[in-house]
C-alpha cells in the first residue's frame, strides 16, 4: 500500500464575514511572508517581541508588567490565563453562549480534584464551580454578578466581555466593580473585543487576568500571538501557588517576552522557540491599530453594524446581537428552520458566514476589518440573493435605496 503524493494544496480565497477569524490585513500578511529566516533568539525577532509588549499595553490602556502574548489562538491565551486555577478553587462563571460554555468547561477541568476528573474524565464537575447560565440572545449584567458574588463569595470569577456565540456585549463595569467589592479575582475572555472596542484594562481594577487571541479585532493571523495581561494581584496567586503547566504558566511564557521576576529586562530569555514570522505579523498588526486609533475602528465598527443591522432588518430577518464587529439574527419567519441550509449554499460560493455553534440555530455576519461601504453594500447583495434562492422575497432596489441614503448621510466611508 502506498499513500500518494497529493498535488500541492490551494486553499481559494473568501469574503470571511463571519464572528472570525477576519480578514487578515495585507500590512499583516506581507509582514508575515516578508520575515527572514531567523531563531527564536536572534537579535531582531527578541526586540520585535519587546516592541509588541509595549505597544500591547498601550493599545489595551495597561500599566500591567505582565502583558504579552502567548503563541497560538485564543484558547492558548485563555488556557494560560485559567493557569492560576487550581484543584478545589472556588470559582463563578457566567455563560450566555458557546464561548462562555466552553471556558466554563475549561474552568471545571482547572478547578476539578483528582476524584472529580475519574468520575468524568472529559467533563469534569467540580463542585467548587458554580455557573451561572444566562439566556442565549441576552447579556450578562451587572446586577446578575453582584447577586452571584454575594452569595458565593467565590475566589475567582469569570465572564466573556464580548460573547461571539450569542453576539451579546456583558457589563464589563458591573463585574470588575462585583468582583472588587466582594474579594475575588476577576478573568476575562476579551477574545471578541480587543482591537474593535475602546476600553482601557486599567480602567477596571477588579479583574485580574484577560485573554484575547490574533485573527479577530487585532487583524492577525491564527496562530500567531494571543495576547494576556495579568495584575501583580493574579501573578503573586500563582507565585504562591503554582499551576499545572510548564507551556502555559504566565510567569514562564512571560521570560521570552523580556519579563523575568516581575520587572521588564532588555533581552527575553528562552521558554519555547518562537517564529520571526510570527512574531513580524503581530507586531505589524500592533502598529496598524496603533496608527488607526481604537477610538476610530470603535466609531468605524458602530456605523458599519448600523448599516447592516438596518439593511437586514429590511429584508425581515430580526437581529438579536448587540456587538458591533457581528451580527446574529434570525431568519424571516418563512425561512426559519433553514438557516443550516442558507449558511452552507453562502460558505460553498466563498462567502463566509456562519450559524450559532450551539442552540438556537440563528445565523451570524461578521464585519471584522470589513469596514467600507463597498464590502458592506456586496454582504447585503450576497444575503438578499442567498435568501431569493431560498424562496423569500426581497426587494433589491428597496435594500439598495436604504444604503444610498445611509452611506449618503452618515458615513464618509
Ligand atoms: C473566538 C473565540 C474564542 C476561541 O478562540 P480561538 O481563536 O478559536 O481559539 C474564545 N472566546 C471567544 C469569546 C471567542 O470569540
Amino acid at each position: 500500500m502506498t499513500v500518494q503524493i497529493y498535488p500541492q494544496l490551494e486553499i481559494s480565497e473568501t469574503l470571511a464575514a463571519g464572528p472570525g477569524p477576519g480578514n487578515t490585513d495585507a500590512r499583516v500578511l506581507a509582514a508575515f511572508s516578508r520575515a527572514g529566516m531567523a531563531d527564536h533568539m536572534q537579535g531582531d525577532v527578541l526586540r520585535g517581541m519587546i516592541e509588541c509588549k509595549h505597544m500591547l499595553r498601550r493599545l489595551w490602556g495597561t500599566q500591567n508588567t505582565h502583558t504579552f502574548a502567548v503563541a497560538g489562538t485564543g484558547w492558548s491565551g485563555l488556557d494560560t490565563m485559567f493557569a492560576a486555577v487550581m484543584p478545589g478553587d472556588t470559582v463563578v462563571a457566567f455563560v450566555n453562549g458557546t464561548f462562555s460554555g466552553i471556558d466554563a468547561q475549561t474552568l471545571h477541568i482547572k478547578a476539578a480534584t483528582a476524584q472529580e476528573h475519574e468520575a468524568n474524565p472529559l467533563n469534569p464537575q467540580a463542585a467548587s464551580v458554580v455557573v451561572i447560565d444566562v439566556p442565549h440572545g441576552t447579556s450578562v449584567t451587572g446586577e446578575m454578578v453582584e447577586a452571584a458574588l454575594a452569595e458565593h463569595k467565590p475566589k475567582w470569577a469569570f465572564m466573556a466581555h464580548w460573547e461571539t456565540g450569542s453576539g451579546r456585549i456583558n457589563d464589563l463595569r458591573g463585574f470588575s466593580d462585583a468582583c472588587e467589592r466582594h474579594g475575588a479575582m476577576g478573568l476575562i475572555d476579551a477574545v471578541s473585543s480587543l482591537g474593535v472596542e475602546e476600553f482601557a484594562i486599567d480602567d477596571f481594577p477588579g479583574v485580574a487576568g484577560w485573554a484575547s487571541c490574533p485573527q479577530k479585532g487585532l487583524c492577525c493571523l491564527p496562530l500567531t500571538y494571543a495576547p494576556v495581561s495579568f495584575t501583580d494581584t493574579y501573578i503573586d496567586a500563582l507565585k504562591t501557588r503554582g499551576a499545572y503547566s510548564y507551556v502555559h504558566n504566565p510567569i514562564f511564557e512571560a521570560r521570552h517576552w523580556g519579563i523575568v521576576d516581575g520587572q521588564d529586562v532588555e533581552k527575553g530569555t528562552y521558554h519555547r522557540t518562537h517564529s520571526a514570522y510570527a512574531v513580524s505579523a503581530f507586531h505589524e498588526s500592533l502598529r496598524l491599530a496603533l496608527q488607526e486609533g481604537l477610538a476610530k475602528r470603535a466609531r468605524l465598527y458602530r456605523t458599519h453594524e448600523a448599516v447592516l443591522r438596518e439593511a437586514l432588518t429590511a429584508m425581515g430577518c430580526k437581529v438579536t446581537s448587540n456587538m458591533t464587529s457581528l451580527v446574529v439574527l434570525n431568519l424571516p419567519p418563512a425561512l426559519a428552520g433553514r438557516e443550516m441550509e442558507l449558511v452552507q449554499n453562502c460558505r460553498a460560493q466563498g462567502f463566509g458566514i456562519w450559524p450559532t455553534l450551539s442552540a438556537p440555530v440563528q445565523v451570524r455576519i461578521g464585519i471584522l476589518n470589513l469596514l467600507d461601504r463597498g464590502v458592506i453594500t456586496k454582504i447585503v447583495r450576497l444575503f438578499a440573493e442567498a435568501m431569493r434562492d431560498l424562496g423569500a422575497e426581497v426587494d433589491q432596489g428597496n435594500i439598495d435605496a436604504l444604503l444610498d441614503s445611509r452611506y449618503g448621510t452618515c458615513v464618509a466611508a
